[in-house]
């Protein structure tokens, strides 16, 4: 190893960020089928949202002149559900009018029907109207929520339940998005043996399989699983090479230090090119970056987390995410985070970036859990998310910290 200074975690993400290639190719997709995906275009609304003037409550629909002397008795000239487009409203006279139906050329103002009583009369129907409406009351304007030719969403924006709705309700009924990432994924190490398999003297099950591949599906990738791969330097060269050819990112877990049976590096090295990190940052330190030629010319790119469960959770929450999130087209957004009080302490400040795995706790602060090391799953699981703690940081009870709630970091957003 050479022995260059470590890098921070800004500079590795940076460095991640500035290299990724978001994907080039799109598809239209029916806008019932894009939750989740990517935006590839801006989206402009081509109408008025509502698209008429319309009443937000039953009621009756007036000239609010004809009413302003309180208590006035209007004959009911006609009577429009929603849906349904009424005739102009005749001076002196009200309509029956329900939710969501247009107000009739002529009226101003809708008088709630809790306002209101309804007298028959051998003329006909009569409403008598107990309040005085101001001009304009109970009627949604045309165009308040969305003007004709405004943008209603970006380009990169994650289509969320919520984009669904806004798109669906200008009408569109399909929506350009970016394709969906393909990511290959294997694991080395010859310890490794599968969940259903019996475990031989020596040997640990692949749960590292399990956690990159459900943060995977999180992120919406297609993945290709090559699973265990043996321990050598062909093996690993074949994979690699084979993979490259159909997937725009290979994530690898294992393998990385720099012990003669870490065959990732050289394997790299020769299939493409590569970038070994050390990064001030706990769990974690060690992360392979670059990318595998491809026979078209073009490359994949590469990831190699390292094997350590925890460690390897860490860093794909740190730095695999916003690299998929930028590949997909999305914009570098950092997750959110919440200063909240330690409910413990942390005496021993660590040169690297820490990033501890704590718990809310009923008094609205945060617990830690006891064992921090990076083999120890049930640290993530019994966890809520991860307290950023900056190099050389020693942590005292009731000291502000900085919480990640892992929902912050397990989605595209
Ligand atoms: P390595 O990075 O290959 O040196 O592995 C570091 C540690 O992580 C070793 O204790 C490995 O046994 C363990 N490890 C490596 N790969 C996995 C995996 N897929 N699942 C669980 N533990 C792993
Ligand atoms: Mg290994």
């Amino acid at each position: 190893m050479n022995a260059r200074p470590m890098l921070t975690v800004r500079e590795a993400l940076d460095f991640l960020l500035g290299a990724a290639r978001p994907v080039a190719q799109t598809e239209t997709v029916a806008t019932l089928e894009a939750n989740g995906r990517v935006l590839a275009a801006d989206q402009l609304s081509q109408l008025d949202v509502p698209p008429m003037d319309n009443t937000q409550m039953d009621g009756y629909a007036v000239r609010a002149a004809d009413c302003a002397g309180g208590a006035a008795r209007l004959p009911v000239s006609q009577r429009i559900p929603a849906g349904h487009v009424g005739q102009p409203l005749q001076p002196g006279t009200a309509a029956r009018i329900f939710t969501g139906a247009m107000i009739p050329p002529g009226a101003d103002a809708v008088v709630m029907q809790e306002m209101c009583a309804a007298e028959k009369t051998e003329s006909g129907d009569l409403v008598r109207i107990n309040a005085v409406p101001q001009a304009g009351e109970w009627i949604r304007r045309a165009g308040e929520d969305i003007r004709a030719g405004s943008v209603i969403l970006l380009a990169g924006a994650l289509l969320r339940a919520q984009e669904l709705g806004l798109a669906a309700s200008v009408g569109l009924a399909s929506l350009p998005v970016r394709r969906r990432l393909r990511v290959a994924v294997f694991f080395t190490g010859d310890e490794l043996a599968m969940p259903g398999e019996p475990l031989a003297p020596g040997a640990i099950y692949n749960s590292n399989r399990y956690t990159l591949r459900g943060l995977l599906q999180n992120l919406g990738c297609d993945i290709t699983d090559y699973g265990i791969v043996p321990d050598t330097l062909q093996a690993t060269r074949d994979t690699l090479r084979s993979a490259a050819a159909g997937h725009d990112l290979i994530i690898t877990s294992g393998g990385v230090s720099v012990g003669e049976e870490d065959h990732i590096r050289p394997a790299v090295e020769a299939e493409g090119r590569l970038n070994m990190w050390q990064i001030a940052v706990k769990p974690g330190k060690p992360l392979a970056f670059g990318e595998i030629r491809r026979d078209a010319g073009d490359s994949a790119f590469f990831l190699g987390l390292p094997g350590n469960p925890v460690s390897s959770f860490v860093t794909f929450l740190l730095f695999v995410r916003p690299f998929i999130r930028r590949l997909a087209g999305m914009a570098d957004a950092p997750p959110a985070s919440f200063m909240l009080r330690a409910d413990f302490a942390w005496p021993k400040a660590d040169r690297r970036n820490e990033f501890l795995r704590a718990r809310l706790n009923d008094a609205g602060g945060l617990d830690l859990f006891p064992n921090q090391g990076s083999g120890v799953l049930t640290s993530t699981v019994w966890g809520d998310g991860l307290i950023d703690n900056p190099p050389g940081q020693t942590i005292a009870p009731g000291d502000l910290v900085r919480f990640i709630p892992f929902n912050q970091m397990l989605y595209l957003s």
